[in-house]
């Protein structure tokens, strides 16, 4: 299927051959993403970034994978400082900024903003998070750092055991997480939350129906055991309620060093989307475990490089042309990536 023109707003758009060819492309970006190689295949587009909800890695990471492919990026950040403060519908700015730019990401705090947005647009629309909904471009980023991970263990995604831990109500990454790891064979996938914190049954309902196996449990410990993936997640308190702000993570939710140890295999991927909440009594995913190489936050973070530009590149109609644009970069780098991660980028120049 081919991705050129098209909105990017829900993982249901993507096909395995289809994430197999991004995959493909991250790989031969990688380089570039790592300041080793250049290219300018989108000189003189220019990217409009809208983000109306707090974003550190994702709006970054969107800006840097665009101006890395030769392209320029205009910015614009909160509620507060757009017209949308003055009564302006997301509609009417989506209209105006489509004469601006080539291409838009959106972030807003509502599920329906994509849609409204890239409806009032002729140019694509790339989903950079809408409220509970999705996040497509993480989904994307985790499932090339699993492929990666997968690929030096020697392992296979189809047949693995994936634990989804936490709050898998309102967290939009794993809702595109459960939807690309459905497109795989044989999973079971294990939904390990807090009573109240559920994964919807609409997406539970497509993982069943392509043939994969359920299991639900509030217990991490159980949840965990012998998992080939952990994938943690931070509390969404910010999308809760009034009556449920008292929700918080038991201390059984604490992903740390003691529960990893107990439960985890030596070869287990232990991933977030990140950001981790790292205040006392937050019990997530903890900084004990950041010399352990099972940690693959950080490597997911440099995915999201390369990642992006591959879906930049093929959503504009220049996926073919880069391979021919790469020349070698030739200022400063340093040789390693660190502190943690330098063994695994062994083969590369860093
Ligand atoms: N950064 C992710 C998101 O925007 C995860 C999170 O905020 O917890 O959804």
């Amino acid at each position: 299927m081919s991705l050129t023109g098209k909105h990017i707003l829900s993982c249901d758009l993507f096909d395995r051959d289809t994430l197999e060819h991004l995959f493909e492309l991250a790989d031969t970006l990688t380089a570039v993403s790592r300041g080793e190689m250049v290219t300018r295949v989108l000189e003189g587009a220019v990217m409009g970034s809208l983000f109306f909800e707090p974003s550190t890695r994702t709006r970054l990471s969107f800006d840097s994978a665009f101006m890395r492919l030769g392209g320029a990026v205009s910015n614009t950040t909160g509620i507060s400082i757009s017209s949308i403060s003055k009564g302006e519908s997301l509609t009417d700015t989506s209209r105006v900024v489509s004469g601006y730019f080539d291409i838009l990401v959106i972030r807003h705090p509502e599920e329906n903003s994509v849609h409204e947005f890239a409806q009032a647009t002729h140019i694509p629309v790339i989903n950079g998070g809408n409220g509970a909904g999705e996040h497509p471009t993480q989904a994307l980023l985790d499932m090339y750092t699993l492929r990666r991970e997968f690929a030096r263990l020697g392992k296979t995604i189809d047949g693995s055991r994936i634990a989804l831990v936490g709050d898998l109500r309102y967290g939009r990454t794993v809702h595109s997480l459960l939807k690309l790891l459905s497109l795989y064979k044989e999973l079971t996938i294990v939904c390990v939350s807090p009573q109240t914190l559920h994964m919807p049954e609409a997406l539970l309902k497509i993982a069943a129906g392509r043939g994969h196996r359920i299991e639900e449990t509030s217990s991490p410990g159980t949840g965990m055991r012998n998992a080939d993936v952990v994938y943690t997640t931070r509390i969404q308190k910010e999308r809760f309620p009034e009556s449920e702000t008292s929700i918080s993570y038991s201390d059984e939710f604490r992903v740390d060093s003691t529960l990893v140890n107990r439960v985890c295999r030596p070869d287990t991927v232990i991933m977030h989307p990140l950001p981790r909440d790292s205040r006392e009594g937050a019990n997530d995913l903890s900084t004990d475990l950041n010399n352990d190489s099972r940690l693959a936050i950080f490597r997911q973070t440099d995915s999201g490089i390369p990642t992006r530009m591959a879906l930049f590149a093929t959503v504009l109609g220049v996926a073919d042309q880069v391979r021919a644009s790469l020349r070698p970069a030739n200022w400063y780098r340093p040789t390693y990536v660190g502190p943690h991660d330098a063994p695994f980028y062994k083969g590369n120049t860093r």
